[in-house]
């Protein structure tokens, strides 16, 4: 089962902390509002059911980034 994370849109929740995790199933609507504190949140993606691992340089250009390679004196060159 998925879990979701939510963050409220306006300020912090002082009950849920701020920030929550949720497990729902994927077929019901996601969730408006904090079900401690009824103040709006919006679903964060979360990578919770994705095994988290290190971006290979490779990886990262694939998806779009743009990597940086560090050189002396502070200065960052494209690769
Ligand atoms: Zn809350």
């Amino acid at each position: 089962m998925p879990i979701y994370e939510y963050e409220p849109l306006d300020g912090d929740c002082r009950i849920c902390g701020g920030r929550f995790e949720l497990n729902r199933p994927a077929s019901r609507e996601p969730l408006k509002a904090c079900p401690l504190c009824r103040k709006p949140v919006r679903k964060l993606v979360s990578l919770a059911n994705t095994p988290r691992k290190q971006f290979s340089v490779t990886e990262a250009k694939e998806a779009g980034f743009q990597v940086l390679e560090r050189r002396d004196h502070g200065v960052y060159e494209k690769k």
